[in-house]
């Protein structure tokens, strides 16, 4: 397990009643001993954001030079066996300390954070990044944190800066723009093609994404649909290896609401162009969800609204794929 900070330690920061009112804790603790955290987190203050609209969403692009290292990570085979895995608890900087979620997972404070209480969420062990055993865990985290904090969830090949170990991560309830929007693109972008007592379940075709939104208070259920659209997604691809994904969730109104984005690739083209072509945007969850991070000041001065549309049309899955999906429930 991680280095476990004791509730007596937490309780002079805050309560420690709740799950969220630990995670509360830890952050004003974590910054009085975590002096790149502190820092990082303090920038988030002044950090420039240009909002852009696309009818009915709302995209903050936002320069954050720190997330560089995340942004242009390395994540092939080769340079992520030849280096020590900053999620393993041997190799965590000894200031991180952890709250434990179970005897599997466990909260540490992003020392990069793109929002403010930005948490990292590894499981205990080494283990490769792949959400298919580890769906029910996903929504047990959700709903020990209610509507306080989002869960996250970026597929190895999908943004995920460690994709050699499984974690999650969390922010603030209510940052991600996506989270208001969502009943209105529900009611101008979308299909529903499950509609049950227990569970819902649209296909969501907006002006930037298309992805699935799946609606329920009954987690048996979800993990069946959830189970149902990532089957479908390995045989519309025909690949038995995890679909490229991120996924989202958020409890409001005693439900689970779940946001499966597929993804046709990883990277846009513009990541890969050379000299002034070239802009560093690689989107993962945070971004598709409406806070997308630009690394380098000169792109965040000169990408356009046009550019940011093209970005994410080209990194989300096709809509004749996702028809295949709807056709095989
Ligand atoms: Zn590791």
């Amino acid at each position: 397990m991680y280095r476990e900070i004791e509730d007596g330690i937490l309780s002079n920061f805050g309560s420690v009643n709740s799950l969220p009112q630990k995670l509360a804790s830890l952050i004003k603790q974590q910054k009085t001993v975590w002096e790149l955290l502190d820092k990082n987190d303090d920038a988030l203050s002044d950090v420039k954001i240009k909002e852009f609209i696309f009818d009915d969403i709302k995209i903050n692009l936002q320069f954050n030079p720190h997330r560089i290292i995340s942004t242009s990570a390395k994540v092939d085979k080769k340079t992520i066996e030849n280096r020590k895995c900053f999620l393993c608890k041997e190799n965590i900087p000894a200031e991180q300390s952890a709250v434990k979620f179970n005897d599997e997972f466990a909260f540490l404070c992003n020392p990069f954070p793109i929002i403010n209480n930005h948490f990292t969420i590894p499981h205990v062990d080494h283990i490769p990044q792949q959400i298919a055993n580890y769906f029910e865990s996903f929504l047990d985290i959700v709903f020990s944190l209610k509507d306080n904090f989002t869960i996250l969830y970026n597929g190895p090949k999908c943004g995920a800066s460690a994709p050699d170990h499984l974690h999650f991560q969390c922010v603030k309830s209510d940052v991600l723009p996506i989270e208001s929007e969502m009943e209105l693109l529900l009611s101008k972008y979308s299909k529903n093609y499950l509609n049950e007592a227990e569970i819902k379940s649209y296909f969501v075709s907006d002006p930037l994404r298309n992805f699935i939104f799946i609606q329920s208070d009954n987690k048996t259920k979800i993990i069946e649909e959830f189970e149902r659209v990532y089957k479908s997604l390995q045989k519309v691809f025909e690949n038995n290896e995890e679909p490229l994904l991120n996924v989202l969730s958020f409890y409001r109104n005693d439900c689970w609401n779940v946001i499966v984005y597929p993804r046709a690739k990883h990277r846009p083209d513009y990541y890969f162009l050379e000299g002034d072509d070239q802009i560093l945007i690689s989107p993962a969850s945070i971004d598709l969800c409406g806070v997308l991070v630009c690394p380098r000041e000169n792109d965040f001065n000169r990408v356009t609204s046009k550019q940011i549309q093209t970005i994410f049309r080209e990194v989300s899955c096709r809509t004749d794929n996702l028809s295949v999906l709807l056709n095989t429930v």
